[in-house]
């Protein structure tokens, strides 16, 4: 068993402690990944002392580029502020984000000016960024600050009833802390671990994805879809992350990409042959003889319960939101943000208070599921769609996504009334969309009954 670690480039030199010294951490954290490295920050700001474990050093191929209005104050407070990230050519500003049909009509979703007017002064602009350079300058951050971080994979975790007592690593290294915080991402090292209740939202879906030089780069985050009369709906993301980059993404369920799969279409294929059905993207396909694709498969999973005695889950370990909602970065954030603060605020104690971390769990789960109930029943599924037409159906997902994340970045709640208060607005939102759901399931579009 080893006592020591691998670094990223650039780290300190630090040693780990050993096995033998285990006062010498306070927290471990379980995967690097933006959730788990801004935890890691606010945690050795407060003086604890930190072991943050990621397995991928390469992270060649980060996604998640199109940042919603909550994202840039949570950066900000990590040391990135937009105006910043903007200077660095870290990304571009998202002042509103469009919808396009293959018919070549256009929607815009751009928050009311008033809204950035005396008193409510809400900052209207956001961001799209490059992940690499991004989750790069947040490492940078966290080991200037001190984090001590381990490049490798936790295998096992040792627990006592519901307390974690160590977590040991592929290359042998065991570590223990009287505290850990699992950002594990997909992986879901602890929610695995205690076999958590989880809540699924839509079916599997894959995403393939590429980048491309363009002279003119459009403004805002462009989503292109079908739109009306389609049973379940797949899309196009057009995201500029630079003046001349822009990211391309293709979403839908992966039974479709299996199909298309098994009907002899590559990854590369399956992208050119749905870019091709929108006039932009044609002549940009035309232009780009080869492609280069990423590829992932996720499903949008929510759990519960996601705390213990002396640990608690965060980012998309605790709860998947879905690409379209644009949440997962300010999710994740949010999360690493809200748990570093319950660690640092009971840190004294031998575990943490139930009601706390309960609240805590509940803030996750609700927000959560509030983005993944309100895009699959209002978005990607048929009978809200076909019923009000897409265009509308942007703005009933719209405003209440955009009022409700706003509301929470201004409550900040923590304490038991004011999760409660964020909790019952978020409910009510999902009761009304499941209520139209059924309505509109029931009195069936005409689209549907025809089709
Ligand atoms: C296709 C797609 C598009 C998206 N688009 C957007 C978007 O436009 N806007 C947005 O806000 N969000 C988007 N998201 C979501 C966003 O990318 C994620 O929510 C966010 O990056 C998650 O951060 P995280 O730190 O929680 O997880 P991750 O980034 O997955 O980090 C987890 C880390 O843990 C490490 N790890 C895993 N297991 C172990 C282990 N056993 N030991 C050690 N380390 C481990 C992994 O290597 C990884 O680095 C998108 C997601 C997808 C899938």
């Amino acid at each position: 068993m080893r006592a020591s670690g691998q670094h990223f480039p650039g780290g300190d030199e630090t040693s780990l402690p050993s096995e033998n010294d285990p006062d010498q951490i306070d927290v471990t954290v379980i995967g690097g990944g933006l959730a788990g490295m801004a935890a890691s920050i606010h945690l050795v700001r407060a003086g604890l002392r930190v072991v943050c474990i990621e397995a991928d050093i390469a992270d060649a191929t980060p996604v998640g580029e199109s940042l919603d209005w909550s994202a840039p104050d949570l950066l900000a407070g990590l040391g990135l502020p937009m105006q910043r990230l903007i200077d660095e050519g870290f990304g571009t500003w998202k002042r509103h984000v469009t919808l396009k049909l293959p018919d070549g009509s256009t929607t815009h979703y751009i928050p009311g000016e008033w809204l950035g007017r005396p008193p409510l002064n809400i900052e209207l602009r956001t961001l799209h960024v490059d992940r690499v350079r991004l989750n790069a300058a947040v490492r940078e951050i966290a080991i200037r600050d001190g984090v001590r971080i381990l490049h490798d994979r936790v295998t096992e975790i040792e627990t006592r009833d519901r307390t974690v007592i160590s977590v040991t690593t592929e290359q042998d290294t065991r570590i223990a802390s009287p505290w850990f915080i699992d950002a594990s991402g997909s992986s879901a090292r602890l929610p695995r671990t205690f076999n958590l209740p989880a809540s699924d939202y839509g079916p599997h879906k894959v995403a393939i994805w590429s980048y491309f030089t363009v002279t003119e780069s459009i403004e805002g985050t462009t989503l292109h879809a079908e739109g009306d009369c389609t049973s379940y709906m797949d899309w196009v993301w057009e995201i500029p992350i630079h003046a001349n980059t822009i990211s391309i993404g293709f979403v839908a369920p992966g039974e479709t990409i299996k199909a298309l799969r098994a009907s002899g279409q590559s990854v590369d294929d399956i992208l050119r042959t749905q870019l091709d059905r929108f006039p932009r993207f044609r002549d940009l396909m035309r232009s780009a003889p080869a492609i280069s694709t990423s590829v992932t498969s996720y499903r949008c999973r929510v759990h519960s319960h996601i705390f213990g005695p002396n640990w608690l889950v965060a980012g998309e370990a605790a709860a998947m939101v879905d690409p379209m909602t644009s949440n997962g970065v300010t999710a994740g954030l949010r999360h690493a943000s809200e748990a570093a603060a319950l660690i640092i605020k009971y840190r004294h104690r031998d575990r943490l208070p139930w009601l706390a971390a309960a609240m805590y769990s509940r803030r996750v789960q609700d927000v959560a599921r509030f983005f993944n109930c309100g895009i699959e029943k209002v978005i990607y599924d048929g009978p809200i769609r076909n019923r009000i037409g897409i265009k509308i159906a942007g703005d009933v997902y719209t405003i209440p996504a955009w009022s409700l994340n706003n509301v929470y970045a201004r409550i900040s709640p923590s304490g038991v009334i004011s999760s409660m208060f964020v909790c019952l607005l978020l409910g009510a939102f999902r009761v009304a969309a499941s209520v139209m759901y059924s309505f509109c399931k029931y009195e069936q579009a005409p689209c549907e009954a025809a089709g």
